[in-house]
């Protein structure tokens, strides 16, 4: 890469987990990368911090409420970007000419319109917000597809997955690809009973034994809806039928996911459990760049073990399947449910149990309907949420 300009990086949803290990990689190799946009959804000390590390060309503030005291603390810190506010602000600068490359890394729903915008206007998108994919699957990959651009997947599953298989997105019967198998650590509470899990808290939730990551996707590693989008994900990205996406739990997390193919052959992309690594893929691909991550030692790493998914205890897997194969918009409102399940768990009015239940109730009361566009889904996405909210409130 010696003498081409710097990518232009916007990160949304930079104070993040994922945005963080983004702005480490990127600090790493200022030739190759800069840090043009940086947004929050409310956290100003936080994204001045950034700014004045990072002195990017934009600073976009979620919360419009906070876009005054945005201006006066960048101002103060002798930071000269411009500022902006809204969630409009966040689509249009991901479109925007300041940036060649989007990396989604806001959490929830919120990021579908940047997501979307992003590949619209053909960026580079290193996709992290898998909820933007699950709900929006077969639009994005039609924003893709007149945007010109090209979509790295970030969640380290799929990112594997992208290494194992013969470039990009290809025909998997064509290439000779008979399954995907996505690993799983099992999160904090693999191995226990329903009734152990009757009355654990949303921070023995969040304590996930290998991985540092938001609160939500703590969450939903707990409950295993984290693998259940996962696999929505892996449909979508590598357009790879319900019946041959599987999971393997691994607590090692070493093994990061593998592809097997008609002769017998399987592919594994390993490597410690470090987002850097995914994340550095996607930025340099096709080049590999210094992710700053430790090297792996097997010789001292211990056994690697596999073990089947306990469906029975966490149903969020198997309901995820479930919305999978319903088809229609049904993976948006198990999404959806999902995520006010889990600010219910999260906020302390609901049991870590109850997640499932309330995500069953909600696919049950509302049968899917077709994909039409993005309006639809976001009425859809409405409507799941009141279900949702009405079952909790039923429930207390
Ligand atoms: P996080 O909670 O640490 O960070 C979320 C970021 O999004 C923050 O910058 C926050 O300010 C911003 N944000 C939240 N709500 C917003 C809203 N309504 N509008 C605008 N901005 C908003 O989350 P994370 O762990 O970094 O995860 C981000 C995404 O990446 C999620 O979709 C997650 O599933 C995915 N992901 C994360 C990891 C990981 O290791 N953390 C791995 C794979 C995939
Ligand atoms: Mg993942």
């Amino acid at each position: 890469m010696t003498g081409a300009a710097p990518r232009k990086v916007a990160i949304l949803g930079a104070t993040g987990s994922i945005g963080g290990s983004t702005l480490d990689v990127i600090a790493r190799h200022p030739e190759r990368f800069r840090a043009t946009v940086l947004t929050a959804q409310r956290n100003v000390d936080a994204l001045v911090a950034l700014c004045v590390t990072h002195r990017p060309e934009l600073a976009v503030i979620a919360d419009s409420a906070l876009e005054a005291q945005l201006t006066q603390r960048l101002r103060t810190a002798g930071v000269t970007c411009e500022v902006a506010s809204g969630h409009d602000a966040l689509t249009v600068a991901a479109a925007s000419s300041l940036c060649d490359t989007v990396v989604a890394a806001i959490v929830g729903a919120a990021g579908l319109d940047s997501t979307l915008a992003a590949a619209r206007a053909g960026k580079r998108l290193l996709l992290a917000n898998k909820e933007s994919i699950v709900m929006a699957g077969q639009l994005l990959l039609q924003a893709l597809a007149e945007g010109g651009g090209e979509l790295i997947p970030v969640d380290s599953e799929h990112n594997a997955i992208f290494q194992c298989l013969p470039g990009g997105r290809p025909d998997l019967d064509a290439s000779g690809v008979r399954r995907l198998i996505l690993t799983a650590s099992g999160g904090p509470f693999r191995g226990r009973s329903r009734a152990e899990l009757a009355g654990v808290t949303p921070d023995e939730a969040c304590k996930h034994p290998k991985w540092v990551m938001g609160r939500k996707i703590s969450v939903d590693s707990a409950t295993l809806m984290n693998k259940g989008l996962e696999v929505i994900e892996a449909h979508h990205l590598f357009g790879a039928p319900v019946d041959r996406i599987e999971v393997l739990v691994h607590p090692q997390s070493l093994v990061h996911s593998l592809v097997e193919y008609v002769d017998g052959s399987v592919l594994a992309q390993l490597g410690n459990p470090d987002m850097r690594t995914a994340i550095a893929h996607a930025l340099a691909w096709p080049e590999r760049v210094d992710a700053g991550v430790s090297m792996l030692d097997l010789a001292t790493s211990g056994a690697l073990a596999f073990e089947a998914p306990d469906l029975t205890t966490f149903r969020c897997l198997a309901l995820a399947y479930q919305a999978l194969s319903a088809g229609g918009d049904a993976p948006a409102l198990l999404n959806a449910a999902n995520e006010v399940a889990v600010e219910a768990f999260l906020a302390g009015s609901l049991s870590f149990l109850s997640i499932a239940d309330v995500v069953e109730s909600v696919l049950t009361e509302l049968p899917p309907a077709p994909v039409v566009d993005v309006q639809m889904l976001v009425e859809r996405d409405r409507l799941a949420r009141e279900a949702a909210r009405r079952v909790l409130c039923s429930a207390c």
